[in-house]
């Protein structure tokens, strides 16, 4: 067994013993011959069973782990995946009929993303050793859920690192093309190919819900709009008016739709195909609350300067445009940014708008996104409610 083990240095096995999925190439002291992607076991230095890993030479992180202990890791990841749907069907509010049942690390499965919409799920796939998996993660999918279809979605660039080419298509049961789903009462068209993300943004549910429960008589701007997630949330909250601002036609287009499968209708909400930043800088009357959700600026760690100054240009201007005791919902999704660093571009651009600026409510997950103690880094959003005075 030991000719066919990854054998980690001395020293360097500290984050395995201590549950942490990634293996880095540096961390490896001898590989065996393997296939890239192939499932090995892992030992320490001094001959100790770590655990099963999937491998790629091609990723700097050559391993991901997939068992911790003896059990064969195809039995592993059975256990991960019915353990990650039992997880949401014990503690996700039935008033979703779209959740996120395998959240990654968070689950115990990385490189595997599944969000359902109802009766179809969709798969991402980030990794080679993931994606040899996929048969046998589809054949666990259809004995426990019987969706009606199961779609692809992973057009994530990180994949070419592994050697994979990003990837949208149809894998199992009818072909769906979108798909309306439920949230607290609320209707929304997902279009699952050409999407971002998975279709919708489920990480963004119980800020929705925030966002609805705040809303009442107030002007509301949705910067970053989407297919309108938060603008429906608003409306559906008494909000006086929602304007929706997205530079995306086909984002604005969905948001459109949504906001009428409510029965909510332009005229009095705004839905504007513009570059927020741009956007911000028009002269108008400010909002009671503004919503501030962009893209990850940061998408590698060498983008965090640049990201920075554009969080903080973005959270000036929409401080610049909100009343007087009125709301601004920030947020940021990028990994490299976390909260405390998060926090200080907030007191930045709140210094720069000469604004008194507090924090009420700082983002909350939702049940359906997990993050393993073990491995923190599957943690990436962040968010303060913020009272501007
Ligand atoms: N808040 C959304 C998710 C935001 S996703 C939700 O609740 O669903 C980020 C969005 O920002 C995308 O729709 C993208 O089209 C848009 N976007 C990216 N850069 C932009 C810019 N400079 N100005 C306006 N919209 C932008």
């Amino acid at each position: 067994m030991k000719e066919r083990s990854v054998i980690l240095k001395k020293n360097r096995d500290k984050p395995i013993r201590q549950r942490h999925h990634w293996i880095f190439s540096g961390a490896v002291q001898s590989l065996p011959d393997f296939e890239e992607g192939d499932i090995l076991p892992v030992m320490s230095s001094d001959g100790e069973f770590l655990g099963s890993a999937y491998f790629n030479r091609k990723s700097a992180i050559i391993g991901r782990m997939l068992s911790f202990d003896r059990t064969p890791p195809l039995e592993s990841v059975e256990h991960k995946l019915l353990d990650a749907i039992a997880l949401r069907r014990n503690l996700v509010e039935p008033a979703s009929n779209a959740q996120r049942l395998v959240n990654g690390e968070g689950d115990g499965l990385p490189g595997l993303v599944v969000d359902r919409y109802g009766d179809v799920l969709v798969i991402q796939i980030a990794t080679l050793g993931m994606e040899k998996l996929k048969p046998v993660i589809l054949g666990h999918l259809i004995r426990a859920l019987s969706p009606r279809s199961i779609q692809e979605k992973s057009n994530l660039p990180t994949r070419r690192e592994e050697g994979l080419p990003e990837f949208e298509g149809h894998l199992y049961g009818e072909k769906v093309e979108s798909i309306e789903i439920q949230e607290h009462g609320l209707r929304f068209l997902v279009e699952i190919q050409g999407s971002q993300k998975t279709g919708f943004y489920l990480d963004l549910r119980e800020m929705r819900k925030l966002v609805r429960s705040l809303a009442e008589g107030r002007r509301v701007l949705n910067c970053f709009c989407y297919t309108g997630g938060f603008s429906v949330a608003a409306l559906a909250g008494g909000a006086a008016s929602v304007d929706s601002v997205d530079s995306s036609e086909s984002a604005i287009s969905l948001a459109r739709q949504n906001l009428s499968l409510n029965g909510f209708s332009e005229g009095e909400n705004r839905l504007v195909v513009a570059d927020v930043f741009e956007f911000l800088r028009r002269e108008m009357p400010p909002y009671d609350f503004i919503i501030l959700d962009p893209p990850a600026f940061a998408k590698k760690k060498t983008d965090i300067v640049p990201a920075c100054r554009g969080y903080k240009d973005i959270n000036r201007l929409a401080l610049q445009k909100t009343k007087p005791q009125g709301l601004l919902l920030t947020l940021s999704c990028s990994h490299f940014v976390d909260e405390s660093l998060f926090q200080q571009i907030v007191f930045q651009a709140a210094a720069e708008a000469g604004r008194e600026v507090r924090i009420i409510q700082k983002h909350r997950l939702a049940y359906d996104h997990p993050i393993n103690v073990y491995h923190p880094e599957s943690e990436y959003l962040k968010g303060f409610l913020l009272y501007v005075q």
